[in-house]
């Protein structure tokens, strides 16, 4: 059963995006602050995930997943809607708001028409940071500060970054 998203109304549209595969892009100016769209999918269980998705052999990382906690997963390959497009960028215009559990997609930025949204997926993750890792997580979001991963990189010192 897929559900009508009210917050999407004729802002967006799916193309083909220069950072990779399908991208989402405003086809109106969007204002810095608002809610765009919100992100659905199934809600499943690490446990489920895991069943579900082993990135160990996937050769690229390219599920439809967020993790909203430690016990809830968003699974947007069922019943997601356009937000599972949305690219990452590591110097992104939109920025995800978890609202009670649910995740939406917000402006941070004033945005124009014609520009691919994108927001920093961060992910997190328990192993060690290896080249391994870093290479099943790339980036391509050609931002000038790319940290040339979505992986979430943590500064081992403080080196005066603001986190
Ligand atoms: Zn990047």
């Amino acid at each position: 059963m897929k559900k009508r998203d009210k917050t999407n109304g004729n802002m967006i549209e799916l193309r083909e995006s220069t950072i990779q595969g399908c991208g989402v892009y405003a086809i109106v100016n969007i204002k810095k602050g608002k809610r765009i769209i919100e992100y659905t999918g199934e809600r499943i269980t690490p446990e489920e995930e895991n069943l579900r998705y082993d990135d160990e052999t996937m050769e690229k990382h390219h599920t439809f997943l967020f993790a909203v906690d430690e016990y809830t997963t968003i699974d947007a390959g069922v019943n997601g809607n356009e937000a599972r497009f949305i690219n990452h960028s590591c110097d992104p215009n939109c920025e995800s708001v978890d609202e009670d559990g649910y995740i939406f997609i917000e402006a941070m930025k004033n945005i124009k028409k014609g520009e691919e949204l994108t927001y920093d997926y961060a992910y997190e993750n328990d192993e060690p940071v290896t080249q391994k890792l870093l290479d099943r997580y790339p980036c391509y979001c050609g931002a000038s500060k790319c940290r040339g991963t979505i992986l979430m990189i943590y500064p081992e010192s403080d080196d005066g970054l603001i986190n």
